[in-house]
């Protein structure tokens, strides 16, 4: 996607040769304009796939996924990070090891909104070695639900997480695919 490449080059900074941070867009302010053509891309993509939820992680996956769900007109759900004192229902729940904060935290769904009958697209900002995207399959694999997909604003291709994803069978869509950060520069695949 253009735009979106033109934005990361433009406007990402390399915080080391692993971790970009695009705040002016997507991780702390959001470009909705930007994020709305986010998701019509994705489900472009996906429109031969049954599709009756976006799942993501909050916090910053959720902008890309209500803009798709709004173009599909299906509900955008997001997993919490953690149990919050309103959810009395029962829920998933499943580990998933944060890469940019070296954390491993419990992420949550509650069981009422997920289940046998969904077909469900997953969506995330980045995409670096795949725990997020595979926690939240494992969620719908929980839910004997089915996954779509997964629809990635962002992915750094130096590291494993497609591989990882491909390998479980899942059809993964990335919008802008970075090479390299090395040298405080960001080079996108292809280039
Ligand atoms: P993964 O789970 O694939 O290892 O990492 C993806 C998750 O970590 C995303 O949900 C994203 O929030 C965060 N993440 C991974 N790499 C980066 C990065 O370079 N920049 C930012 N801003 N977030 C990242």
């Amino acid at each position: 996607m253009r735009t979106l490449q033109d934005r990361v080059k433009e406007d990402g900074v390399v915080i080391d040769e692993k971790i970009l941070k695009v705040d002016s867009f997507l991780n702390h302010q959001i470009d909705a304009k930007l994020m709305y053509e986010v998701g019509q891309v994705i489900i472009d993509h996906f429109s031969d796939k049954k599709i009756t939820k976006i799942l993501t992680i909050e916090a910053s996956g959720i902008a890309p996924a209500i803009m798709a769900s709004l173009h599909l007109d299906v509900p955008c759900l997001f997993a919490k990070k953690a149990k919050p004192s309103t959810m009395t229902s029962e829920y998933y729940h499943t580990d998933i090891h944060s890469f940019t904060k070296n954390t491993t935290s419990t992420v949550v769904i509650a069981k009422q909104f997920l289940n046998e009958d969904d077909h469900v697209l997953i969506i995330d900002d980045f995409l670096a070695n795949g725990e997020a995207s595979l926690g939240l399959h494992r969620l719908v694999q929980a839910a004997n639900a089915t996954t779509s997909g997964i629809g990635i604003v962002i992915e750094k291709s130096f590291q494993p997480g497609r591989e990882k994803l491909e390998s479980e069978g899942l059809e993964v869509l990335s919008l802008c695919q970075v090479s390299s950060l090395l040298g405080n520069k960001v080079k996108l695949v292809g280039e």
